[in-house]
C-alpha cells in the first residue's frame, strides 16, 4: 500500500506563487487550494509530474531516494542498477560506455539496461493479442496511466493488460539470473515510477531514481565522467529491440504489431490531453480498438526527471540511433544471447493483477448550492461564466464543484478577483482624495490659525494709535482754511479711514472662535442685508427663497459679515452690471445659502487662493483680501462648509461665480476641521 508519510510530490509553499499553473495541468485533480495554500492531495496523485513540469517557480518536490540507493549500496548486498532505455535522451554529454563506468564506481555491483525487461513484456502483448483474439486491452508499461485508471476510472480496469512494466519484468528477470537476493535500484525519466515500487505487493524494485537523482549522486560522490579513461560495457543479458520502447508506440514496434490505421484496432495515445481523453471514451468511441498503447508523456523521454532541454524530436533519433547503433555493434555472440532471451525467459512470470483505488469527490452538490458557490464568484448569469480556466478548471461550473468538494477556494476566480480589486482601488482613490481635501482644509485653517494671532496683535498694536492720529486729523480738518493744506489733511483722513478698514477686518478675523448662536430667521437676515446695502447701478438682485423652515440656530452678526461679503464681491465682480440672485433652501438638518453672480468669474488660478487671507484682486484701496478668509472662519466656526464655482473663460459660457453656505440647522456634537477654540 502507498505511504502517504513520504509523499511523491509535495509543494514549497514559500516558493509557490499561486499561478495555478499546476492546477490546471493536473489531469487528477490532485491539488487542493485552500486559503491561499497549494498542496497535493496524495491519494489522488498519479504522479505524471505535470505539475512538475508547469511550474516556473520550482515549488514541487519529488521525494528523493539518493539517499536510500546510497544505503543499499552501503548493504553488502548485490545492487544491481536497471537504466531506462531513454538514457541516451538525458545524458547527452557522457557515452553510453562512461556512464556505465560511472554507476558502477557508485558502487553498484551490476549495471543493466531495462530495455531487456521491454522484448519481455512486448513479448507478452504479442502473446496477449493472439491468444485472446476477442478481448481488448489498455498498455500497462505507464504506471500515471495505471494510476488513473485505477483511480478515476476503475470500471476500466478489466481492460489494464495484465502485464507488468519492463522496470518489474527486468527486476524478475535479474533475480531469475542473480538469484532471489539481489538488490536493484531504477534509473529512468519517471517520477510515477517512484510510486510504483512501492505501490506492488512484492516491492520488486528496492529504489527508483530519477536521472535528475543519479546526477545528485555522481555530484555527491564527486564521479565525473573526466575521470574515466576506458568506456565500460552493460552487463548481460543484453536488450534487443525494447531500447526503442520509450518512444511512442515503441511497445507495438517492440513487439512487432502492426499500427494499422485504417482499422483502428491499435491506438496509440500519449500526452496529459489526450491520454485522459482517450481514456474517457475507451469503451465507449473506441469500440474497436484492441490495444489501446497510452503513454501518460510525450514518450517516456519526456518524464518529469529528465534534465535535458532538448527537443522532443532530438531526444527521440537519440534514442533510436541508440538502439540502431548498439544493435549493430553487438557481437555475434551477444546477437545469439537477444535471440535466445525470449526462450530463456519463457517461464518467468510477467503477470500482474490490480486493484481499485477509486478517487471520488464525495456527494456532489445540489444545483442552489452550486448556485451559491457562483454567486460568491461574482457569477449571476450565463454571461458571466467566463469559463476563461484561469482558475485552472476547465468551466466556472468545474470550478464551482471544486470548491464544493473542499478542493478550490473561490478567490482563484481571477476576473472575479480583479473586479474585486478594482472595486477596492476605486475605494482606495476616493479615501485618498477625501485626505487630500482635509489635508487642504487643515493647511489651511493652519495658515488661518495663524494668521489670526498675527491679526489680533497688530489690531490690538495699531488700532488706539491710529484712532488717535484720525481725531487730530479730523480736528485740524475742521479748523483748517488753507485750501491746499485741507487737501493734504483729507488725503490723511481718507488713508487713515482705509487703515482703519483694514484694522476691524483684522479684528473681525481674530474674532471668529465666538460663536453666539440663537434662532434667527435667514430669509429675514438676508433681506436686511439687501435692504441696507442697495444694488450697484444695472445689477439686478433677485431672492429665490425656498426655504420650508426658515429659522436655525447661528450667530446673525456673524453672518451678516458673511452674506455682506459675499453680496458686494457679488456686486464688484459686475462693473457692467449683470443678475445677482440669492438662492434659500433647506432640509431638517441644513439651510444653503447660494450667491450667484454673472460677473467676470475667478481664474482657475486664483480659485485655490481665494480663502487665503489677504489675497485681493482689486485694486489698492479697493479690496482688503480679507472679507473671503473671515467668512471661511465664520462658515468653518458654525461647522458648515463654503464652496465656490466659477468660470472666468468665456470660451467655456457664460462667466460668473456661485459661493455656496450650508450651515447646520443647529450646532452638531463634536469638533469639526479647522475649528479654533479659545
Ligand atoms: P477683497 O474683496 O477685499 O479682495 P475677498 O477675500 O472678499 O477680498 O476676496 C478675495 C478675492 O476673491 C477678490 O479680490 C476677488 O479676486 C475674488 N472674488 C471674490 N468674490 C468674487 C466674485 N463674486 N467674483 C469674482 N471674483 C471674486
Amino acid at each position: 500500500m502507498p505511504t502517504w508519510d513520504n509523499p511523491l510530490i509535495t509543494i514549497v509553499t514559500d516558493k509557490c506563487r499561486m499561478c495555478y499553473a499546476c492546477v490546471r495541468e493536473c489531469p487528477a485533480k490532485a491539488i487542493q487550494v485552500v486559503d491561499g495554500q497549494a498542496r497535493v492531495i496524495q491519494p489522488r496523485c498519479i504522479g505524471c509530474g505535470n505539475c512538475l513540469r508547469v511550474c516556473s517557480q520550482n515549488a514541487k518536490q519529488v521525494r528523493d531516494d539518493t539517499e536510500k540507493a546510497f544505503a543499499l549500496l552501503d548493504s553488502g548486498a548485490h545492487v544491481a542498477a536497471m537504466v531506462a532505455p531513454s538514457f541516451p535522451a538525458e545524458f547527452i554529454d557522457i557515452s553510453p560506455g562512461r556512464l556505465v563506468a560511472m554507476i558502477r564506481a557508485l558502487g553498484f555491483d551490476s549495471v543493466h539496461e531495462v530495455a531487456l525487461g521491454a522484448d519481455l513484456v512486448a513479448r507478452e502483448y504479442r502473446k496477449l493479442l493472439d491468444e485472446n483474439p476477442e478481448s481488448r486491452y489498455i498498455s500497462t508499461p505507464c504506471p500515471a496511466v495505471v494510476s488513473y485508471v485505477r483511480k478515476y476510472h476503475p470500471r476500466l480496469m478489466p481492460y489494464l493488460a495484465p502485464v507488468v512494466s519492463p522496470m518489474v519484468a527486468m527486476a524478475r528477470v535479474l533475480r531469475h539470473d542473480l538469484g532471489p537476493d539481489i538488490k536493484t535500484v531504477f534509473m529512468g525519466p519517471c517520477v510515477a515510477k517512484k510510486r510504483a515500487s512501492i505501490d506492488t505487493t512484492h516491492r520488486e524494485v528496492e529504489a527508483v531514481l530519477t536521472f535528475a537523482e543519479l546526477r545528485t549522486m555522481f555530484d555527491k560522490r564527486g564521479v565525473k565522467p573526466e575521470a574515466f579513461t576506458e568506456d565500460d560495457d552493460f552487463d548481460p543479458p543484453y536488450a534487443g529491440v525494447g531500447m526503442v520502447f520509450p518512444i511512442s508506440g515503441g511497445l507495438l514496434q517492440t513487439a512487432d504489431i502492426k499500427e494499422d490505421l485504417l482499422s483502428g484496432e491499435v491506438v496509440v495515445a500519449e500526452g496529459r490531453g489526450d491520454f485522459i481523453e482517450t481514456i474517457s471514451e475507451f469503451d465507449v468511441t473506441h469500440a474497436d480498438t484492441r490495444l489501446l498503447d497510452i503513454l501518460a508523456c510525450q514518450g517516456c523521454y519526456a518524464g518529469a526527471g529528465m534534465t535535458t532541454n532538448e527537443t522532443m524530436l532530438q531526444r527521440r533519433t537519440r534514442v533510436s540511433n541508440y538502439a540502431k547503433n548498439r544493435l549493430a555493434s553487438y557481437s555475434e555472440e551477444q546477437a545469439a544471447e537477444v535471440e535466445g532471451a525470449e526462450e530463456r525467459y519463457r517461464d518467468l512470470d510477467l503477470s500482474r493483477a490490480y486493484r481499485s483505488d477509486e478517487q471520488t469527490l464525495g456527494d456532489s452538490a445540489t444545483w442552489d448550492e452550486l448556485q451559491e458557490i457562483l454567486h460568491r464568484m461574482g457569477k449571476f448569469t450565463a454571461e458571466d461564466l467566463l469559463n476563461c480556466g484561469a482558475c485552472g478548471y476547465d468551466t466556472c461550473l468545474d470550478h464551482a464543484r471544486a470548491v464544493y468538494a473542499g478542493l478550490a477556494d473561490s478567490e482563484m476566480c481571477l476576473p472575479h478577483t480583479i473586479e474585486q480589486l478594482r472595486t477596492a482601488y476605486d475605494a482606495l482613490e476616493e479615501s485618498h482624495r477625501s485626505l487630500e481635501e482635509a489635508k487642504e482644509a487643515l493647511e489651511r485653517s493652519g495658515k488661518l490659525a495663524s494668521m489670526g494671532q498675527l491679526a489680533a496683535g497688530i489690531a490690538h498694536e495699531v488700532n488706539n494709535p491710529l484712532g488717535t492720529l484720525l481725531l487730530h486729523a479730523n480736528l485740524l480738518l475742521e479748523e483748517c482754511e488753507d485750501s491746499e493744506t485741507k487737501s493734504d489733511l483729507e488725503t490723511i483722513v481718507d488713508q487713515g479711514n482705509r487703515c482703519k478698514r483694514i484694522i476691524s477686518g483684522l479684528l473681525n478675523f481674530s474674532r471668529q472662535s465666538r460663536v453666539l448662536r440663537q434662532p434667527t430667521d435667514v430669509a429675514e437676515l438676508v433681506d436686511r442685508i439687501i435692504r441696507t446695502a442697495p444694488a450697484a447701478s444695472g445689477v439686478t438682485v433677485k431672492i429665490d427663497n425656498r426655504l420650508s423652515d426658515p429659522v436655525a440656530d447661528i450667530d446673525p452678526d456673524q453672518m451678516v459679515q458673511v452674506m455682506t461679503n459675499l453680496y458686494s464681491n457679488a456686486q464688484q465682480a459686475m462693473p457692467d452690471g449683470g443678475d445677482l440672485s440669492i438662492e434659500l433652501t433647506d432640509d431638517p438638518e441644513t439651510v444653503t445659502i447660494k450667491v450667484s453672480d454673472t460677473g467676470y468669474g475667478i481664474s482657475e488660478d486664483n480659485m485655490t487662493k481665494l480663502f487665503t487671507p489677504f489675497f485681493s484682486t482689486k485694486a489698492v484701496g479697493m479690496g482688503t483680501g480679507l472679507g473671503l478668509a473671515v467668512s471661511h472662519g465664520i462658515v468653518k466656526m458654525h461647522k458648515g462648509q463654503i464652496t465656490a464655482e466659477s468660470n472666468a473663460d468665456r470660451r467655456q459660457g457664460p462667466t460668473g461665480t456661485t459661493f455656496t453656505v450650508t450651515l447646520p440647522r443647529h450646532e452638531p456634537k463634536g469638533p469639526v476641521m479647522g475649528e479654533r477654540r479659545e
